[in-house]
């Protein structure tokens, strides 16, 4: 038998309808913040993400999903969202036009990472960038309607904001922070060792205890920010708060990717085990520049809705019933319940059976099936231009006019 690959899984059954519940919540939520839906490639040259995500980051050192393909090119499935947009956005020249952009999107990611719980190795984001708004009210408008999507979705979240810096202070901070570690630097993993020399700050977020002690003391980027960051820092916590949202500041927030400045936050949730982030984002200002456009600010986040999914599926009521099935006990009228389906197809999830059964069959079918309402034609019921109509949630049954069934449904 063929299986589907390690850390990839089918989108089936309740599991398709969870993801399309999450898409649409989504959706609904972020047009109302004026973004607009976009698409890019899957597959994009290795570079742009060796650029934008950054060298030195888990990502790119470890997570890629690349290969040459059969032409030489070096090649990669997105691992995230935020470079092939960004891409698309200076390649249309809009970098050069000016002006505000907003885009949102959704699909497939790809990370070679170890599969686990919350874990996978194709799973799905949905994720919006804001292009041309350099004002910190943007950075809080992406949380607020972070915050109403979760908030609609029923899910109960815990926000972390922090402050990275600007290309002034993060300098200095990160000099304060290397001198600070080298002094310990003995008891940190292979993986800091690295980050040591290719990019410090994610140190901060290592996983390791042992990494975690030596940080208890280390300088935090929100006791280094410049006036202008520490100006936009405390305006971002008074929207938020102005908004009824409440947060935690986490210092040692940096985000997995390497772009972020200034607004860093990270939504996570208790429900699902260690890996509890279920959306992270912030500012970039300076990945537009970094991949050949013009200067241009930006603020983005994405959403792991495999996460999301984990979460909604403990809290879902079993077996909610759904949709009408329709049958006839007798051949000759299929045509009937077929002209009857199509019409309650205009409003209504309606499945025909084509086959003439006995009432207990079908009805045993519409249950197991986990339909809401069964409606069944027999020559007697016809006859009379009726049809037999049960509730399978609270068991309930008559007979009623064909012609009642329109408002009675
Ligand atoms: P983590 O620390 O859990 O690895 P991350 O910082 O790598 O997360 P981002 O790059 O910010 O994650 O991606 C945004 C969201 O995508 C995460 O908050 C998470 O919900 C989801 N996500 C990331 N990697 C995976 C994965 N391998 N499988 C499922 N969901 C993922
Ligand atoms: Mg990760």
């Amino acid at each position: 038998m063929i299986t589907a690959l390690r850390g990839m899984k089918d989108l089936l059954e309740n599991d398709g309808k969870l993801y399309k519940f999450i898409i649409q919540t989504c959706e609904s939520v972020v047009k109302n913040y004026g973004y607009k839906f976009c698409e890019t490639p899957k597959l994009e040259e290795t570079t742009l993400f060796k650029r934008s995500v950054g060298q030195s980051s888990d990502i790119v050192g470890k997570e890629m999903y690349q290969f040459i393909d059969k032409s030489g090119n070096d090649v990669c499935l997105r691992p995230e969202g935020t470079a092939g947009v960004v891409r698309a956005f200076i390649e249309s020249k809009f970098d050069r036009v000016g002006g505000i952009r907003k885009y949102f999107y959704y699909g497939s990611m790809f990370r070679y990472e170890r599969p686990q719980r919350g874990r996978l190795r194709e799973f799905h984001q949905f994720g919006v960038e804001c292009f041309g708004e350099a004002s910190v009210y943007e950075d809080a408008s992406a949380i607020l309607m972070l915050n109403e999507i979760l908030n609609n979705l029923g899910i109960k979240t815990t926000l972390k904001i922090n402050s990275l810096g600007d290309g002034e202070c993060m300098p200095l901070y990160k000099d304060k922070l290397v001198k600070f570690i080298n002094i310990n630097k003995e008891n940190l993993c292979q993986d800091c060792l690295r980050r040591l020399e290719t990019n410090p700050i994610r140190i901060l977020d290592c996983k390791n205890d042992s990494c975690q002690n030596i940080l208890k003391n280390a300088p935090l980027i929100t006791d280094n920010l410049n006036q202008i960051c520490q100006d936009e820092f405390n305006k971002l916590q008074e929207i938020l708060r102005a908004n009824g949202v409440e947060f935690e500041i986490d210092p040692k927030l940096v985000r997995g990717l390497d772009y972020y400045c200034k607004s860093a936050f990270e939504f996570v949730s208790a429900e699902i085990g260690s890996q509890s982030a279920v959306a992270g984002g912030g500012r970039y200002d300076k990945l537009c520049e970094y991949l050949g456009g013009k200067p241009t600010a930006a603020v983005g986040w994405a959403m792991g809705i495999e996460r999301i999914m984990e979460i909604l599926k403990q809290k879902e009521p079993q077996n909610s019933r759904q949709g009408i099935y329709i049958c006839a006990l007798n051949p000759n009228l299929i045509d009937e319940i077929y002209k009857i389906a199509q019409k309650l197809r205009k409003h209504h999830i309606t499945e025909i059976s084509y086959e003439a059964k006995s009432p207990n069959k079908h009805l045993n079918i519409a249950d197991k099936r986990g339909f809401e309402i069964f409606l069944c034609l027999g020559d007697d019921e016809f006859s009379q231009n009726q049809i037999w109509y049960k509730n399978l949630n609270d068991k309930s049954e008559k007979r009623i006019s064909i012609d009642d069934l329109w408002s009675k449904i």
